[in-house]
């Protein structure tokens, strides 16, 4: 599939700052815009529906699996998450870079269907640290926080599936890390040509 616009895929174990990364990329630059997934969860606190997710039920969920209405879905943490089709083709298509939030299976997932998709992994500067900033963040009771502490191993150990891995130690430098990646993507030969389809035409570049 061909789109104009680049598909930017961001994954990490919980507490690893993935959400305030992706958020303060998408401050500084209107051109990145979210995904937003499907998911089986409850909403939590003031998500809205459409705005953080679209909230569905099983059957709703199931009626869209058959439907092949995803280009990737998961289970994450005993719910099922998805991308759908819809969520990424438009934007893409109309030339915005999209970017998904998504668990390590879904991105591999769409690595397959999307060759240039890139794919970035965000790490934690230690174990420490990653349970520092569970317990900090205060969502969680103590058993959950292991039990994200033993997912975390799992899914950092696919870490080198990625193309690019920022670690994020000082959040200023991680942004930073983000929006030089997405700026060398935007500069692939492939991306020019999609972005730039007529300068490379005038040009005479097949
Ligand atoms: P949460 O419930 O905390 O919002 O998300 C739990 C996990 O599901 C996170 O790792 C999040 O990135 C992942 N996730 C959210 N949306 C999707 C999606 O559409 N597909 C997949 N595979 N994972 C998702």
């Amino acid at each position: 599939m061909d789109y104009p616009g680049n598909l930017i895929v961001v994954a990490a174990p919980s507490g690893a700052g993935k959400s305030s990364l992706v958020k303060a990329l998408m401050e500084l630059d209107a051109k990145v815009q979210p995904s937003v997934s499907h998911t089986t969860r409850d909403p939590r606190g003031q998500e809205k529906h459409g705005r953080e997710y679209f909230f569905a039920s099983q059957s709703e969920f199931d009626a869209m699996v058959a439907a092949d209405a995803f280009v990737e879905w998961a289970e994450v943490h005993g719910n099922r998450y998805g991308t759908s089709k819809k969520a990424i083709e438009e934007r893409m298509a109309q030339g915005a870079d999209v970017i998904l939030e998504i668990d390590f299976q879904g991105a591999i997932q769409i690595k397959q269907i999307f060759a240039n998709a890139v794919l970035i992994f965000i790490l934690p500067p230690s174990w420490e640290e990653l349970r520092s900033r569970l317990e900090r963040r205060g969502e969680d009771a103590p058993d959950v926080i292991e039990l994200r502490l033993a997912n975390a191993a799992i899914e950092m150990a696919q870490a080198h599936k990625f193309d690019f891995v920022i670690i994020n130690e000082l959040f200023d430098r991680a942004v930073f890390d983000m929006k030089t990646i997405v700026h060398a993507q935007r500069l692939k030969f492939a991306a020019q040509r999609r972005a730039r389809a007529d300068t490379f035409k005038s040009l005479n570049i097949a």
